[in-house]
């Protein structure tokens, strides 16, 4: 057992929070400062981790910022937050969140829009000054807290790309491992078949050190690895060492560079580019070409399977109760499901709940769930051409060698299109504009690859992420790099 020792918080995240979250808005629930009284002395001792708000905790609740679960608490911790409570991190509060974790701008929120707090160290203006910019989707309050010193680090849950896009616009570090290395269990799915926990902070080394204490199998996740797998995708990574990165093959995806994209990225791209080639790594052009039907595909898939899982909130076990008016119209059970529906998602859920419910349907499931399936193994394919590893989980698939492939070992990208939007501006946009945040992240995704989001640079003072994607397993590979140009 471990050794148990007085709880105390860290006073200068405390003092952030005070001074910044009534106008950043990131955390939504603050820990007591005597909830659970001791901390175990464990690796992450006394580290402040705040957790996103569709992550269960049973001592503070768990709203996934929908009126739907606006007075949930879980009767249970997810397994990452108890694997955090037995290392020792003090949980100091959860974070705002697009509702269900559907969304790019972390504006779709009963607890109203994440402020990105970015802020240059040798800027004179007061941050508050400063154009109100989103802080990213949907786990934007997980970035913005780790941005504004809220935290040493925060959980977050990527399913196409809300972690790497939040951390790319508030300049932090974003980490979504390799699917089923992080257990889900007591994480509110939304398209399960895509969704990661993975890490905020303001480093990678930061990142690994969170990481590390909660990328265990799970016997209470069915989709969690196994230990034979992790250490067979890991016997397939190169040994690294310390010092270089000499015989580090480098891939740059030709498609990645779409004409969506704001030529302000394209700098601090190059510069962790020109920064991984003078530690020796060799820098190749590469093809995938099944990128551009990446976004279309992830959207019929993420919402098909949101249709699936959020049919449980029907105000009977799970969501809002409406029993008052059921009772006094004398409804039918579908119209108090409707009731509770309508009166307890957002619009953004709503839409998406019909959309997948449609591309489910036996009329369209040829045309769109399967069609969408099938880009899934394109993309899927693409990668297993590019890098010279195999993804273990498929390894009885056939060989997809060919004779002039790039074997590399990495991919680098741009995480996002364009630096943090204004917040104001895009609260407007409506559908596709928004959905174009996601294009260079959702591969990763499904394909199920660790990705990691580093601040490349900045560029008119805001911040430029940029992506590190590896073979599925390749985690510490894709975090070591990360640590030596970050
Ligand atoms: N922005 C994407 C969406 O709205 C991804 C969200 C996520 O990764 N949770 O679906």
């Amino acid at each position: 057992h471990a050794t148990l020792v007085p709880k105390a918080i860290d006073s200068s995240w405390r003092h952030a929070i005070t001074l910044k979250n009534d106008s950043v808005n990131a955390i939504v629930h603050l820990a007591s400062e005597d909830a659970s009284g001791v901390l175990a002395d464990g690796p992450l001792h006394k580290v402040a981790i705040a957790v996103k708000d569709n992550i269960c905790t049973s001592s503070m609740p768990t709203t996934c910022s929908s009126h739907m679960l606006e007075d949930f608490r879980s009767p249970y911790n997810a397994t990452v937050v108890r694997l955090l409570t037995e290392a020792g991190a003090d949980l100091i509060g959860k974070t705002n969140l697009d509702e269900f974790g559907m969304g790019s701008l972390n504006t779709y929120s009963i607890h109203g829009p994440v402020v990105n707090p970015f802020q240059l160290a040798n800027q004179n203006e007061s941050w508050e000054m400063r154009e109100k910019r989103a802080a990213g989707g949907s786990s934007g309050g997980s970035a913005a807290a780790v941005a504004a010193d809220m935290c040493y680090a925060a959980l977050g849950t990527d399913t196409g790309g809300s972690i790497r896009l939040p951390a790319s616009y508030c300049g932090v570090t974003g980490f979504k491992p390799s699917y089923g290395l992080i257990s889900r269990y007591g994480v509110v799915s939304f398209a399960d078949s895509l969704d990661c926990v993975g890490v905020i902070a303001k480093t990678t080394k930061r990142v690994r050190r969170v990481a590390e204490a909660i990328m265990a199998p799970d016997p209470r996740d069915p989709t969690s690895a196994s230990h034979t797998l992790r250490s067979n995708a890991s016997s397939h990574s190169p040994p690294l060492s310390a010092a270089h990165l000499k015989g580090l093959r480098v891939g740059v995806p030709e498609e990645y560079f779409p004409s969506e994209l704001d030529t302000s990225v394209i700098t601090p791209t190059r510069r962790v580019l020109s920064a991984l080639e003078s530690l020796g790594a060799t820098i190749v052009s590469v093809s995938l070409p099944s990128t551009p039907y990446a976004l279309s595909a992830y959207y019929v898939i993420a919402c098909a399977e949101a249709s699936s899982n959020l049919a449980r909130y029907d105000g009977v076990e799970y969501g809002l109760n409406v029993t008052a008016q059921r009772t006094r119209s004398g409804d039918t059970a579908m119209r108090s499901y409707a009731a509770t529906r309508s009166q307890g998602f957002g619009a953004e859920v709503r839409k998406r709940i019909l959309l997948g419910t449609y591309a489910l349907r036996a009329d369209a499931f040829d045309n769109y769930f399967q069609q969408a399936l099938r880009v899934r193994q394109l993309v899927r394919d693409d990668f297993n051409k590019t890098f010279r590893s195999p993804d273990v989980r498929f390894m009885d698939s056939p060989s997809t060698a060919a004779p002039d492939r790039p074997d590399v070992n990495i991919i680098v990208h741009p995480t996002a299109i364009q630096p943090a939007p204004l917040i104001y501006d895009d609260v407007q946009k409506k559908g596709l504009d928004a959905y174009v945040q996601d294009v260079l992240t959702v591969p990763a995704s499904l394909a199920g690859l660790p990705a990691l989001s580093i601040r490349g640079g900045d560029t008119d003072g805001w911040p430029i992420g940029v992506t590190i994607v590896g073979q599925w397993g390749s985690d510490d590979m894709v975090l070591r790099v990360g640590e030596m140009v970050d």
